[in-house]
């Protein structure tokens, strides 16, 4: 009994060390004293182990106890059968498309005072919104950006240049071929193949495909860029666009999103904005060539919710913050999309345990600062069964600290990097229910529950206290972010 013991003992005391090892690169600061002791007891275990016999069938009941609940842990429970319906299974009631104009974003940048689409929205359509809306206005966007770090000048910069890109590619998402491109008679299995490689080519961390729903096409653009005003309140009609979609995640830094709500973590989003307007820019243009249409998705021009296609092309769920949560990365990601008419293989919607484990966790919720999110049940909103988010009052803590906050997205347990200790635990989530309950309590103990920011590389750390009002940088209010 003795030598099996060692041998149980040494592979606790290493994962100890590799848990330890792991927490602090992710500088967390509690785990890593949590690991350091289960080391240490690992040592104790062995003294034990090796000077009083007496005190061994403890241990052999202990390791017995562990063993076994990590076995009970991995019993499969069958798959959440809505979460494979794709966004189709999030519906319990019939459900109108959302209109482009209803969103936070839409109305305080593309609805004008003292023009006629004022008029229009607020006294004909939305006459409650006005008063919020207009004092929400004046604040800017992000109000003054990077505010909560005193407008430190490199990283709201940083934000600044990458929310740029899009703004310049814009003008080119819709890519319509010419008569001089007639479509290519390529196979839909091969040309699968190739776009979702290209995509990962061009630096996608995750791609899928699938048919547009048309329930999650805007009703009618809202967003108007480079002075397209005609557009505002324009049907957009399913029938207009092409009929498949290639969905695009790309990651977002965890050595930037763990400064959320400071400048870093901002202007990691504006990066992650600045990529996705290439990738599927670029997509777009490659299904010209080969003579398709390919219509860019990204901040520039959006014809359809971005999120539910996600969940359609197997890319992941919506959890309680109101995002996808994907395999890897949970919500720390953004999504692109092209549109196109080339005949794609789409794939499968996926259930990963999403629903099971954010009905247990609600650490976005409680840490929220403007209390965004539900603590509660889901609740039927335009016919979907979902936790609802606040995006006015969220959208409005984010002119109080000029950063698109990130709070929630940094603390989802789901978000943390994806390494084989975090690999494994997801193993478990999305295989079974028990799981589901057993970790949030496990990531509770081991992380916290309450949000502090946590350091970022020194290239990008903002100055604090007196120093900070030193460099006290702005680029006073813009509503032209995001
Ligand atoms: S971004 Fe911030 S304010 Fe908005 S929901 Fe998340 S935590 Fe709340
Ligand atoms: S923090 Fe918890 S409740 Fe919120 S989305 Fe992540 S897993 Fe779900």
């Amino acid at each position: 009994m003795k030598y099996p013991l060692l041998v149980l003992d040494a592979l606790f005391f290493l994962l100890a060390l590799y848990f330890t090892w792991e927490s602090i690169r992710e500088d967390e600061p509690r785990a890593p004293k949590i690991g350091a002791g289960l080391a240490i007891l690992s040592l104790i275990i062995a003294g034990f182990v090796l000077w009083v016999p007496a005190a061994r069938w403890i241990f052999v009941l202990c390791f017995a106890l562990g063993i076994l609940t990590l076995i009970l842990l991995a019993i499969p429970t069958k798959p959440d059968a809505r979460a494979l319906q794709g966004a189709q299974g999030l519906l319990v009631s019939e459900a109108v498309r959302h209109d482009e104009r209803d969103i936070s974003f839409a109305r305080q940048r593309s609805i004008p005072p003292e023009t006629k689409y004022y008029d229009e929205y607020y006294k004909k359509l939305h006459p409650e919104k006005e008063e919020w809306d207009a004092k929400r206005r004046k604040k800017g966007l992000l109000g003054n950006p990077g505010s909560i770090d005193k407008g430190y000048r490199p990283n709201v910069a940083m934000m600044a240049a990458s929310f740029d890109m899009p703004n310049f590619l814009g003008p080119f998402a819709d890519a319509v071929p010419g008569p001089e491109s007639p479509p290519s008679e390529i196979a839909p299995q091969k040309a699968t193949e190739i776009v979702k490689n290209l995509a990962r080519q061009l630096g996608a961390d995750m791609v899928g495909i699938c048919k547009v729903n048309p329930n999650w096409i805007y009703s009618h653009r809202g967003e108007i860029f480079y002075d397209k005003w005609d557009d505002w309140g324009k049907e957009i009609k399913p029938e207009d666009l092409p009929p498949y979609a290639v969905v695009m995640l790309t990651e977002m830094k965890d050595n930037c999103v763990r400064s959320a709500p400071h400048t870093p973590s901002v202007a990691e989003s504006a990066r992650n904005y600045g990529r996705g307007a290439y990738l599927s820019t670029v997509l777009a243009w490659w299904f010209t060539h080969m003579g398709y249409r390919g219509v860019a998705q990204h901040s520039r021009r959006y014809d359809i919710a971005l999120p539910p296609l996600a969940v359609d092309a197997g890319l992941g769920e919506i959890g309680r913050l109101g995002y996808l949560m994907a395999p890897k990365f949970g919500p720390r990601i953004r999504i692109f999309a092209t549109l196109t008419d080339m005949p794609l293989i789409p794939d499968k919607p996926i259930s990963i345990g999403v629903d099971e484990f954010c009905k247990h966790c609600k650490k976005c919720a409680e840490s929220c600062p403007s209390k965004s999110i539900p603590m509660g049940d889901k609740v039927i909103y335009n016919g979907a069964l979902k936790w609802k988010l606040n995006a006015d009052s969220c959208f409005d803590f984010w002119s109080k600290v000029g950063t698109d906050c990130s709070i929630c997205m940094a603390i989802c347990p789901y978000s943390r990097p994806d390494t084989p200790l975090h690999r494994v635990v997801r193993w478990y989530v999305a295989r079974s229910s028990a799981a589901r309950k057993f970790f949030p309590l496990i990531d509770n103990l081991l992380y916290g529950r309450k949000w502090h920011p946590k350091p970022v590389p020194a290239w990008l750390d903002y100055p604090k206290g007196k120093e900070a009002k030193k460099e006290s940088y702005g680029l006073g209010k813009s509503n032209n972010f995001g």
